[in-house]
């Protein structure tokens, strides 16, 4: 089959790689028909996420058909039913999977001992994502193998198109999750760093759960303007002050609410921690950039919520910790508990509520998928969002 396959630090190529098959009773393969490059795929195209290795197929935003399925999957999912796959692979029967909490699922993750040993505890599995989260092959490809498949997929009604669908894996409910955990009230001005893809689910999401006022940071006019059509105020952070502007739309109290939707790789004007972030990722003596969450700890008003689904990778430096706990912040975060959100997700879409196709501003054939990392990374050609059709 045909695959998206990584070499190295901008070196990610189409190649013709085995098929899957199932190892597992509890596997299914699945025949992709759609699947999207992901904001945080970049992270592994610019090699700033640790534990990759030559030839993983990357991919973890993907849905299709199933084509075949493993005995002890048989009960919940039958050949031809079109699904959805979450990134979080999840078993179901872990005590976190129990609680809701998919993202940490105990038993997913095959590379548990490494992520133990790094983290304190394990986090689940997640396709086509380092071998700490359990190098397993991803879905920019024609086929899949999905692991734990009679728990891990959302079955798709009849009716709706993939594109419609597609997002439901990974930026529809991370979106949303990063907007619910903020416990948003009618009287809220929520703060959005980052007009990327998830931010921009991010807005519509807040917007959907009553925020009073939603306003949207970045530099990049086509996602301004996206973010504006959702519903957002928008702050472009290279013509004027954030802090400036978002106390001068708060009264002078600050947002209640902010959420970073950037993660490790932030982009800034030249402010002094920005360019010290700069010289000591040169260095290697720094692995994330954590600009946007100095600035969220900044302006938030106190005894407000700071939400991050932007990942992260390692340890961030010159944090205003003192600020925060003085303030009296509270801060939530994490990778997306997929399957805790997708039966409302589902609903809203079907009732016409939102539709996330809105974000997609490419459709191209997946032998295309390495150019169109570097346009997507370069915010070439208006690119937001890319859809590849294996
Ligand atoms: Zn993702
Ligand atoms: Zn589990």
């Amino acid at each position: 089959m045909r695959a998206l396959v990584w070499h190295g630090a901008n070196d990610i190529r189409c190649d013709t790689v085995p098929d899957p098959e199932i190892e597992h009773p509890r596997d299914a393969i699945v025949r992709v028909s759609t699947c999207a490059i992901c904001g945080s795929d970049l992270h592994l195209h610019d090699n700033v996420m640790p534990g990759m290795e030559k030839g993983d197929i990357v991919g973890h935003e993907f849905m299709g058909e199933v084509m075949e399925v493993g005995a002890e999957a048989k009960s919940a999912l039958k050949v031809g039913e079109r699904v959805v796959v979450p990134f979080t692979i999840f078993c179901g029967e872990c005590d976190q999977c129990r609680r809701g909490n998919y993202s940490v699922c105990e038993r997913s993750n095959r590379n548990k001992a490494l992520a133990d040993k790094l983290f304190g505890h394990t986090t689940a599995g997640l396709f086509g994502y380092t071998h700490l989260t359990g190098g397993y092959a991803g879905g920019q490809a024609e086929y899949v193998r999905v692991p734990f498949a009679d728990r891990t997929h959302i079955k798709i009604p009849e009716g709706l198109t993939d594109e419609q669908v597609l997002f439901l894996g990974d930026i529809f409910p991370t979106g949303w999750q990063a907007a619910a955990q903020c416990d948003i009230q009618p009287t809220d001005t929520v703060a959005i760093w980052g007009c990327g893809p998830v931010g921009q689910m991010t807005i519509r999401s807040a917007v959907l759960l009553g925020a009073k006022q939603v306003i949207a940071i970045d530099r990049v006019p086509e996602r301004l303007a996206m973010a504006k059509a959702g519903g957002a105020i928008t702050i472009d952070f290279e013509e004027e002050s954030v802090v400036e502007r978002l106390n001068e739309l708060t009264g002078g109290k600050g947002p209640e609410k902010c959420i970073d939707a950037v993660g490790m790789e932030a982009h800034a004007t030249a402010t002094i921690d920005s360019m010290m972030d700069r010289a000591k990722q040169a260095l290697m003596l720094e692995s994330d950039r954590a600009h946007v969450l100095r600035e969220m700890m900044y302006v938030c008003r106190p005894a407000g919520t700071l939400s991050i689904p932007g990942v992260y990778g390692g340890l961030v430096d010159k944090i205003p910790f003192g600020m925060a706990m003085n303030k009296g912040l509270t801060f939530r975060m994490g990778q997306t508990h997929v399957k805790r959100w997708t039966d409302d997700l589902l609903n809203r879409i079907q009732e016409g509520q939102i539709d996330p196709s809105f974000v997609i501003t490419h459709t191209v054939p997946l032998d295309q998928g390495p150019e169109m990392y570097k346009t997507f990374r370069d915010k070439r050609d208006g690119c937001i969002k890319v859809v590849l059709k294996p």
